[in-house]
């Protein structure tokens, strides 16, 4: 229980144990943000605890609705605030400790991340990732000695994303990968194609019976759909990111070649367009 100036009056037992509290005297009248400090006061500094004192600060604007603060240990907390009932201007805040579900939830998160790998897919934008493009990459090389079809493989990296994530932060990027994706399996419908996220802002695109003109056509109009993107919000305004391309194609190789050399071509062709001066394609020599 608060007074009208926030201070603590009184608390029960189990919120004293809950925050390391001998007694009601040492609450001292204090506002919770400083009883919150003092729960972690000899505890590892942790991003957590940050993320607890900037939902504390915000609070104040949207007050009403339940909050979630993390205690040290891995120990979290749910609190409920109930303002204006008294005349005397002390309010109300109920205090659950939620570790148990919050532990639950973390374990299923972890679940699910780790079975969307098994079944091939990358759990940010969708894609297969990469365990699902190096299954596919050596079936379609199988199939190309076999018959000597032409197959293309492009490797996109997008230029100076972290300067991105430095300059809007990590979920800003997070969404630009995930607009990237997009515009990626727009443009690439052929039947037998494949977009995967090849690793962090490196993805892959492999196009079987295309040959290296073909591909050169592709690879370039995704550079320009990349570069019209129209990202940001109103936090970021106008962002633009562009994408280095590298192509290398199975019919310049020997038939008894092994698909990694495929992924090095391409990998070397990247790294040409990279250092020519991005926001480029470059095709295996
Ligand atoms: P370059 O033009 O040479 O490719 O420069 P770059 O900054 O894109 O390359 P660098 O390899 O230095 O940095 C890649 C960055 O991509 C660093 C890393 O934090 C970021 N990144 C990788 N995966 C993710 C992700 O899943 N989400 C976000 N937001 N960033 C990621
Ligand atoms: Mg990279
Ligand atoms: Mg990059």
């Amino acid at each position: 229980m608060v007074d009208d100036q926030d201070r603590a009056v009184w608390a029960n037992h189990a919120f004293l144990v809950l925050y390391g509290q001998p007694d009601i005297e040492s609450l001292g009248a204090c506002r919770f943000e400083e009883i919150y400090a003092q729960a972690w006061r000899g505890a590892e500094p942790s991003a957590d605890y940050a993320r607890g004192v900037a939902i504390l600060t915000e609070r104040q604007r949207f007050s009403g609705a339940p909050y979630v603060l993390a205690l040290p240990h891995n120990r979290w907390v749910r609190i409920l605030e109930l303002r204006g009932t008294q005349a005397n201007g002390s309010s109300f805040f109920s205090h659950v400790d939620v570790t148990a579900a919050r532990r639950q939830q973390d374990e299923l998160r972890k679940m699910t991340r780790h079975l969307a790998s098994l079944a091939g897919k990358d759990a940010l934008t969708g894609l297969a990732n990469r365990r699902r493009f190096d299954e596919v990459l050596e079936a379609q090389c199988r199939a190309y000695r076999q018959s000597e079809t032409m197959l293309a493989l492009l490797m996109l990296d997008v230029d100076h994303f972290k300067q991105v994530n430095d300059a809007f932060g990590h979920p800003f990027g997070d969404e630009v990968l995930k607009s990237f994706a997009t515009v990626l399996t727009h443009v690439v419908q052929r039947p037998g194609s494949l977009v995967a996220r090849y690793g962090g802002e490196e993805f892959a695109i492999l196009l079987p019976e295309t040959d290296a003109a073909s591909a050169a056509r592709l690879a370039e109009f995704l550079r320009q759909q990349v570069a019209a993107m129209a990202l940001g919000n109103e936090h970021t305004g106008a962002v633009r990111i562009t994408v280095s391309i590298g192509i290398a194609s199975a019919i310049h190789c020997a038939p008894d070649y092994a698909c990694a050399t495929l992924v090095d071509m391409a990998d070397r062709a990247l790294y040409d367009a990279k250092r020519s001066g991005r926001n480029q394609v470059a095709v295996a020599g």
